[in-house]
C-alpha cells in the first residue's frame, strides 16, 4: 500500500532537484548527479564563529565587530543566486521535499562539528502561528526533525515558541533587528543544563539565533550552536 502511494505521489508530485529544479530521472535520488558533482559545500577559510566564507584570518567582519550570544555555528550553502531560489521554493512554492536535501546536507558535511558541539536537543528557529498556518508548514521545524532522524538527538520543535509577530526583517540594519526580536521569543519546556543546536534555512546577520541563545541561556541553557542550510556572504 505505501509502495502504492509512493507511486501516485511520484506522479502527482515528482520530486525535483533543488539546485536545477528538474524532476529527477531517479525519484530515490534527493539532487540530480549534476548538480551533486557542482554544489560545493563552504570550505576553509572561513569564520571560527559563524562559518561564513572568509579571505584570511579567523572572523569574518561581522564578527570581528559583534559579539554574538551563540557559542558557534555554521551554514553550509553559500545563500547565492542558486540557492537563494531554492530556498524560496522550499519556503514558499511547495517544494517541501527540497527539506530532505538540506537535512541531509546539514549532516553529511557538519559531521565534525556534530561531534565537536555534542548538543543534547536540537530546536528549530520558531515562526509565528499565522505565519505558519499561511505557509502551511515551518520550513526549519521539517529541517530540525529529518536531522534528529539522521543523528539520534533528541529534537523539540515546540520547545521555543514566537510570541511577537516580527515585522520583516529584510530592511531593518543590525540594531533595528535585534530591537525587532527582543521578547519575541519564548521558551516553553526544561532546558536547564542543555546544549542545545538551533536549526534555520538561512543565517544573514545572526539576529535571529542571537535572541534565541539569549532567551534559552536565560533559562539556563548550555551553549548554544547553529546549523543552517545557507549563509549569507556578508
Ligand atoms: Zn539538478
Ligand atoms: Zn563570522
Amino acid at each position: 500500500m505505501k509502495r502504492f502511494l509512493n507511486i501516485v505521489a511520484d506522479i502527482f508530485y515528482p520530486r525535483c532537484c533543488p539546485v536545477c529544479q528538474k524532476i529527477l530521472a531517479d525519484q530515490r535520488r534527493m539532487i540530480c548527479p549534476e548538480c551533486e558533482k557542482e554544489l560545493r559545500p563552504i570550505g576553509h577559510p572561513r569564520c571560527y564563529k559563524c562559518g561564513k566564507p572568509i579571505e584570511t584570518g579567523e572572523y569574518c567582519r561581522d564578527c570581528q565587530k559583534h559579539r554574538h550570544v551563540y557559542e558557534q555555528g555554521r551554514g553550509i550553502f553559500v545563500y547565492d543566486g542558486i540557492m537563494r531560489r531554492s530556498v524560496t521554493r522550499y519556503k514558499y512554492y511547495g517544494c517541501r521535499e527540497y527539506g530532505d536535501f538540506y537535512a541531509r546536507a546539514m549532516y553529511r558535511y557538519a559531521q565534525k562539528e556534530l561531534r565537536e558541539w555534542k548538543p543534547n536537543l536540537i530546536v528549530p528557529v520558531p515562526v509565528h502561528r499565522s505565519k505558519e498556518r499561511q505557509r502551511g508548514f515551518n520550513q526549519a521545524a521539517y529541517l530540525a526533525e529529518k536531522l534528529g532522524h539522521y543523528t539520534g538527538i533528541s529534537t523539540d520543535v515546540n520547545i521555543v515558541q514566537k510570541v511577537l509577530k516580527t515585522k520583516s526583517q529584510k530592511k531593518l540594519n543590525a540594531l533595528q533587528r535585534r530591537k525587532n526580536l527582543e521578547k519575541a521569543f519564548c521558551v516553553t519546556g526544561d532546558v536547564r543544563g542543555k546544549n542545545i543546536l538551533v536549526i534555520d534555512d538561512v543565517y544573514t546577520t545572526g539576529s535571529t539565533i542571537d535572541a534565541m541563545a539569549g532567551c534559552l541561556k536565560r533559562k539556563g541553557a548550555g551553549n548554544v550552536y547553529f546549523l543552517t542550510v545557507c549563509i549569507g556572504r556578508r
